[in-house]
């Protein structure tokens, strides 16, 4: 077995497991490989061992990755931060992005998604923690924005997505994901998805409702800093 392969079975048992300890059902939570940084190779090493979801930050690198993967029938989420000049990339190369946080990108994103296909599914990106440095919109910004985004077409709003502040505290980790997980439930709009929940997190994540984990080092190892 591939170390990759075996990673994942690690990842896959740990998810199980949380699952079990918050009394929820292992198919309400969807795996996805992060893999930027990493090699078309390791991608495929994840789809044998029965990977389909992989996530990427950087457009170029991701478009150049899933058109090397074509005809393999992935699904690619953008997960990284958004900047105006790549939405028609992203809006022609995904199935999902995470990362929106503000109605202009949406609002590019609806107007260049290509007619004929399904609709970009889309989570609104929060800043649960409250650090200025951080992207995503303010928990007291979001229905507001929800409401508009919901209301645009050729997109399909799923959910909420948080990268919290790390912390080793699983206290702490599960107070930042409560925030996200009664701000989705506060949301007069249907939202199915709860993206949030990384490798050193991801059972605080279970526990407070993810459906949605996107998990990085913990399948394909520590990145190169680049
Ligand atoms: C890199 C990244 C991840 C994966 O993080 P790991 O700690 O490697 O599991 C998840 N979400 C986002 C937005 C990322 O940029």
């Amino acid at each position: 077995m591939t170390s990759i392969a075996a990673n994942l079975q690690a990842v896959r048992a740990r998810i199980a497991a949380a699952c079990v300890a918050a009394g929820r059902s292992a198919e309400s939570v969807q795996l996805l490989a992060v893999s930027k940084t990493w090699p078309a190779a390791s991608v495929r090493e994840a789809v044998a061992a029965g990977q389909h979801a992989f996530g990427e930050n950087y457009v170029q690198e991701a478009t150049d990755k899933a058109a090397e993967l074509a005809g393999l029938g992935l699904e690619w989420h953008f997960i990284g931060p958004l900047q105006s000049n790549k939405t028609r990339l992203v809006a022609e190369n995904f199935a999902w992005v995470h990362s929106v946080d503000r109605l202009k990108i949406a609002e590019r994103l609806a107007a260049q998604r290509p007619p004929g296909i399904a609709p970009l599914q889309l989570c609104l990106q929060v800043n649960v923690s409250g650090e200025a440095s951080k992207s995503g919109c303010l928990p007291a910004e979001t229905a507001l924005l929800a409401r508009a985004v919901a209301a645009l077409p050729g997109l399909r709003l799923r959910g909420l997505m948080a990268i919290p502040e790390p912390s080793d505290d699983p206290a702490r980790q599960r107070e930042q994901f409560a925030v996200l997980r009664r701000l989705r439930d506060s949301l007069d709009l249907e939202l199915d998805t709860l993206s949030m929940g990384m490798s050193h997190d991801l059972e605080a994540a279970i526990m407070e409702g993810s459906t949605l984990l996107r998990i990085g080092t913990a399948i394909f190892g520590e990145r190169v800093k680049l």
